[in-house]
């Protein structure tokens, strides 16, 4: 018989990690609000106590007891259990936010002196936090972007003369809004190579927060850390702000440990609401991607648009369709897209959206649009704009799950709205 442990992730997203005997019988766990939890005895306290500080490793069979819910919660635990088999790996850290995941991760495994290897464009918040926080302390970093090829890229680090100190690297792509692509084994080859010359090993880590945790999983293509924004895909809903980091047991623990006493992990109603969002995440993402599709093949189609970046509309034989072949089963939800003419023209086209919503953030039920030169990207040097395709006519779209048909007329009518 097929044990429940070789069922997919989908099947397993209403019951894993929870035991209903411990709360009366509900089936579903209730919100856990509470600060601190009862021991049965001294002794009881004093073993939950020895394994949550480290201080001797955990029995075969033993779980960490619950403590206190900075430590641990019931709901946190929950959500933990089940992102791990998307991320198919041993562990979890849900956080209140996607930049405290980011964050505690690039505090962890940096330190002054250290350099950083970051791909651009990336995240405003993960990019202010490399120029404006690691660079105070002493971190020194260094980007390149999809178009450098691995020589290239090495030749970057090299050219610091601090590439004896290179001890982080840190990805996201598909990059924001314009879908270009890292490739991640090339990533994992140049940490492998200065690994090797270093005193201390390169930690290398993916945002898959566009693509995640359904369509790529970073880690079985090299990533030692995967991190997420969960407000997006895997929160769902625009109801919460939340972030998450998958890892194997070793560089958990760190995670983990550091967030236990920056005090940055999400509170139980949000984590109750993210597992709620598990149970309907791949027909969520699913449906996303189908009507995604749909409407990248009519915007390609459309006299108004002047140039489309989806992955499902990539040229084939380019080398970005070959890492997209390796990295990715679907093309996603997230299309950009320029129409003919300038902001004006834009503008005109978001003016008029109905159900669209004009907002930032992805990866909802609902469909969002944005324009990324005056609203998510605003903040970039016009030289940094012009090189990554932030251009005057160019809007950011994150599909829902509404009709199909109604998505493709609504954006029509916006379309031919344009004069
Ligand atoms: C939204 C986002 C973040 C930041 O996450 P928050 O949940 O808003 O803190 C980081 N990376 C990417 C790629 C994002 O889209």
């Amino acid at each position: 018989m097929k044990e429940t442990k070789d069922y997919k992730p989908e099947s397993l997203m209403m019951s894993h990690g929870y035991k209903p005997e411990l709360s009366e019988g509900a089936i579903k766990p209730p919100v856990f609000l509470t600060s601190t939890f009862v021991f049965q005895s001294a002794e009881e306290g004093k073993a939950f106590f020895e394994v949550a500080y480290g201080l001797r490793e955990k029995e075969a069979d033993e779980n960490l007891g619950l403590i206190y819910s900075r430590i641990n919660n019931p709901n946190l635990e929950i959500v933990e259990n089940r992102l791990s088999l998307w991320g198919k790996c041993d562990d979890s850290a849900i956080f209140e936010s996607g930049m405290s995941a980011i964050t505690t991760v690039l505090l962890e495994f940096l330190k002054p002196g250290d350099l950083l290897l970051y791909s651009s464009p990336n995240y405003g918040g993960t990019d202010h936090f490399i120029h404006h926080f690691l660079d105070k302390i002493g971190v020194r970093s260094v980007c390149f972007d999809a178009k450098d090829s691995k020589e290239e890229v090495i030749e970057k680090i090299r050219k610091t003369g601090m590439s004896q100190k290179l001890t982080h690297i840190f990805v996201e792509t598909p990059a924001n809004p314009t879908n270009a692509l890292i490739d991640i084994a090339m990533c994992k080859e140049i940490a492998n190579e200065f690994s090797k010359e270093n005193e201390e090993e390169v930690i290398f880590t993916v945002d898959n927060t566009y693509m995640g945790p359904i369509w790529s999983n970073p880690m079985e293509l090299g990533a030692d850390l995967v991190v997420y924004s969960a407000t997006k895909y895997i929160g769902g809903h625009s109801d919460l702000i939340a972030g998450a980091v998958l890892a194997n047991q070793e560089l958990m623990i760190r995670v983990k440990t550091l967030r236990t006493f920056l005090g940055n992990m999400a509170n139980p109603h949000t984590c109750w609401l993210l597992s709620r969002s598990l149970e309907t995440l791949m027909i969520r993402m699913e449906k996303q991607q189908n009507n995604a599709i749909e409407v990248a093949n009519y915007l390609s189609k459309h006299p108004k648009v002047k140039t489309l970046f989806y992955l499902g509309n990539l040229e084939k034989n380019s080398k970005t369709y070959e890492i997209y072949k390796k990295q990715y089963n679907s093309p996603g939800a997230m299309i950009s897209f320029e129409v003919q003419g300038g902001e004006k023209e834009a503008f005109t086209f978001l003016n008029n959206l109905k159900v669209i919503k004009l907002a930032v953030s992805l990866g909802s039920t609902e469909s969002l649009a944005q324009h990324p030169a005056s609203m998510t990207h605003i903040g970039l040097a016009p030289e940094d704009k012009e090189k990554f395709g932030i251009t005057a006519n160019l809007i950011r779209l994150s599909v829902g799950v509404e009709n199909t048909q109604d998505l493709i007329e609504e954006i029509g009518q916006a379309l031919d709205a344009i004069s």
